[in-house]
């Protein structure tokens, strides 16, 4: 193969520079790197759940417009009966959409960082600039960095994870509607955690024309399903959705996310569990030496290890075979750590090792 031109030479040079979102090999480990729900279900329920998929017709295209999914999702999730909704191959997709519809020579997506690393990434795909603003020490929004950061770039998009990832702490309320009122463009507030927070934006929504509600069923435990959607201003989303692959959610995901909503109870006390668990989890790695658990109102704990630790600590957890996440960078987030709140005895098992470590 030596042909005259170098069909690298087309690529952005944006891209080129860009690592691929590496996933780690995660074979045999106990996973606690992810935030995936560690409970699969109740076996009546599979059985249902199976029952309803041997119906389908998949030779056929799949409801382009998801109808009976987003009636379900509707009533489930109460979004406001003015507002439209927007469903995704994951809230990934609907980040990439968002960006697609306003992207521009020097328009900017701005996010409080650290945060949920995709905001960043799509921009970059989408080739808008990005702007991060630091965050507090505690981890609360430095309302005034925001407010000068939103009149000088004059931000197309905002994104708020609520609560946020990495840190696990929900912003005020008051703090969003602030950001909400001051923004130009549009305001993402990010719910992927909601059910663990029992906190939600979506009550203000037919009070803002820019903002914009995201959630996930990713986090609840239906990672494999891929649907993210969200709930904004009728108007805003029929734009958005002019972007969207006419059949982005597949029938599996339609059928199944359609049947898992409608047991929703079954998730409900899941969620309910690990939040519970959670609160032992945050004792127990402040109860260890050097270590500082910060609260969380998601599913995985931020904690913070002795200097210069984080890399051994990883990788003796590895060697145990209990796979969490190294976040540890110069900044707000050196020396920290992120685990997944997972079964009691992933949690265990977890524990048990990070104190061999130590
Ligand atoms: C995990 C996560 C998502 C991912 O959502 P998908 O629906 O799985 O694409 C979105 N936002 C935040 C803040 C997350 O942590």
């Amino acid at each position: 193969m030596n042909g005259r031109f170098d069909p690298l030479a087309w690529v952005r040079p944006e891209i080129r520079r860009l690592k691929a979102y590496a996933v780690p090999d995660r074979e045999g480990f106990t996973l606690l790197d992810a935030m995936e729900n560690p409970y699969s279900w109740p076996a009546d329920l599979e059985s249902a759940w199976l029952s309803r998929l041997k119906g389908m017709s998949l030779n056929r295209y799949p409801d382009p417009q998801a109808v009976a999914l987003k009636s379900r999702i509707r009533q489930v999730m109460g979004v406001p009966k003015d507002c439209k909704l927007l469903l995704g191959n994951g809230s990934d997709e609907l980040i990439q959409l968002m960006a697609m519809a306003v992207a521009g020579e020097g328009r900017y997506v701005l996010a409080p960082e650290p945060s949920f690393v995709m905001y960043q990434m799509i921009s970059v795909y989408t080739g808008m600039s990005y702007a991060g603003v630091p965050l507090n020490q505690d981890f609360s929004l430095d309302l005034a960095a925001m407010r000068e950061q939103i009149e000088v770039l004059n931000p197309a998009l905002i994104f708020l994870a609520y609560p946020n990832n990495p840190t696990g702490n929900c912003w005020s309320r008051e703090d969003i509607e602030t950001i909400i009122e001051l923004a130009p463009g549009w305001v993402v507030v990010d719910e992927a955690y909601a059910p663990f927070a029992q906190k939600s934006m979506m009550d203000s929504l037919s009070r803002y024309r820019n903002l914009l509600v995201m959630r996930t069923l990713s986090k609840v435990g239906l990672a494999g399903l891929r649907l993210g959607y969200m709930a904004g201003a009728a108007d805003v989303i029929a734009e958005i959705d002019k972007l969207r692959l006419p059949y982005n959610i597949n029938s599996m995901t339609q059928v199944s996310a359609d049947f898992a909503l409608e047991n929703i109870e079954v998730f409900d006390a899941q969620a309910d569990e690990i939040r519970e668990r959670r609160g032992r989890l945050i004792e127990s790695l402040n109860g260890m030496d050097g270590i500082t658990a910060y609260p969380s109102e998601a599913n995985f704990v931020l904690f913070r290890t002795p200097e210069g630790q984080t890399g051994r600590l990883f990788s003796s957890l590895l060697s145990a075979g209990v796979l969490i996440k190294n976040l540890s960078a110069p900044g707000l987030l050196a020396d920290c750590l992120r685990v997944t709140v997972g079964s009691e005895a992933d949690q265990q098992k977890f524990l048990t090792a990070l104190k061999q470590a130590l």
